[in-house]
């Protein structure tokens, strides 16, 4: 998020210094070195479809996006489709209502009987499922490595500056309240007439610098990759199963799955502990139960990741602070932050630039709304 804004700052033509504060160039601990890379369209809430749609352009168009730079890469999205499956009524409704929302916004959400889903994909055991709503169009993986790359390379092509510090506290105008400072580890202050919060599952820590209270919490987040004796047929969608677990496509017959802890509990952002029985006795069994042909695998590896999970609608927080006008924040991603990086870093470069949005109206999701009880909530987080 913060090479995104930096780039596109540029990009638009913002005429100051930008400094990207960073505690970690090798970008080990954060949520983008352990994300799982893929965009849909299947939201429940149609900012987050057209957000996506722009991603998906963006994408498509990496080069061309990036100014025609022969050394960027065209990049493409392997559309194998996001499968949600229904087990009950309610979920199966749900998926029919959120079906009808995509399809307003150009979406081509399918919703399949489970006859449709064995015609297509024979190797679920589906005895238990209803429905299925699929889209196979900008819906699938996408290389965010090399975005996210490129955003950082292009940023600082364009005069954008990297310092490797941690933010360890933020100074505010006496009397005014605004930001004028942050101190970070080497003692050093460094101004600033706007200062943009994008720490990840670290958001609240850095808000509270300021005092401020932010709803954001980390929490942890498996992926394994495994190596089946048999692989399926054809591409795997990205599965969402109502057991809880995910499980897609990996390429040259390896599948990557994703879940958590039944519980779920608030972790530390350093808390990569791995615990093994979770795969062992839950997950594998549950994703065996759905995928027979998963019974014979092998785990290649494992990794935890974090969630920045918005506590109060699972949205993106972003734009300033109602009080500390100078206190950006572009956090609180709930899983779905990496495919939102390109237009979240559009619109918040114009709102910097010209003080509104003009590519996406995205006011909806301004701070003010955590206070005055009016969330925007995003049901399809996985
Ligand atoms: C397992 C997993 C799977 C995911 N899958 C997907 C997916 O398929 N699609 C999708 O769109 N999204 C996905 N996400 C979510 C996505 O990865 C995140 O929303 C996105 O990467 C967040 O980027 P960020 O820049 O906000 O945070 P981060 O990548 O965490 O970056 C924050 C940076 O701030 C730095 N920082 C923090 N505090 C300080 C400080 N005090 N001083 C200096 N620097 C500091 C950190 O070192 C870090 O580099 C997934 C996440 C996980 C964990």
């Amino acid at each position: 998020m913060g090479s995104s804004l930096a780039f596109h700052l540029k990009k638009n033509g913002f005429d100051g210094r930008v400094l990207v504060i960073e505690q970690d160039p090798t970008y080990e601990l954060s949520s983008t070195a352990h994300t799982n890379s893929c965009i849909r369209q299947q939201f429940s809430t149609p900012l987050n479809i057209q957000i996506s749609q722009y991603g998906a352009r963006c994408i498509k168009d990496f080069r061309h996006y990036l100014g025609d730079d022969p050394r960027v890469p065209e990049l493409d999205i392997w559309s194998f489709g996001y499968l949600y499956l229904a087990g009950t009524g309610n979920a199966a409704d749900r998926l029919r209502e959120l079906s009808e929302i995509q399809c307003r916004e150009g979406v081509d959400t399918q919703i399949l009987s489970p006859e449709d889903i064995a015609a297509r994909y024979p190797f679920y055991d589906l005895d238990d499922v209803l429905l299925g709503s699929l889209n196979q169009k900008d819906e699938g993986y996408w290389d965010g490595a090399t975005v996210f790359d490129w955003f950082k390379r292009k940023a600082q092509d364009l005069g954008v500056e990297y310092v490797n510090e941690t933010v360890l506290a933020i100074g505010r105008h006496a009397g005014q309240g605004t930001v004028c400072e942050v101190i970070v580890s080497s003692g050093q202050s460094i101004p600033c007439g706007t200062l943009v919060n994008c720490a990840g599952p670290r958001a609240a820590k850095v808000a509270e610098m300021a005092g401020i209270k932010l709803p954001v919490v980390p929490k942890k987040r498996y992926s394994w990759i495994f190596k089946a004796a048999e692989p399926l047929p054809c591409d795997l969608p990205l599965t969402i199963d109502p057991s809880g677990f995910h499980v897609r496509d990996n390429g040259g017959g390896t599948y990557l799955c994703g879940g958590h802890d039944a519980l779920d509990p608030d972790v530390s952002c350093d808390d990569f502990a791995i615990d093994h029985d979770l795969w062992e006795t839950e997950i594998w069994p549950a994703l065996a139960a759905r995928i027979p042909a998963f019974e014979n695998i092998k785990l290649t590896h494992t990794w935890v990741g974090h969630y920045a999970m918005n506590t109060i609608d699972q949205n993106a927080i972003l734009g300033p602070h109602p009080e500390i006008e100078n206190f950006l924040f572009m956090n609180g991603f709930s899983g779905h932050g990496l495919q939102q990086a390109p237009a979240l870093g559009q619109g918040l470069a114009e709102w910097i630039i010209n003080g509104s949005y003009s590519t996406l109206d995205l006011t909806p999701f301004y701070f003010e709304r955590l206070l005055s009880d009016c969330p925007i909530r995003e049901d399809a987080v996985i």
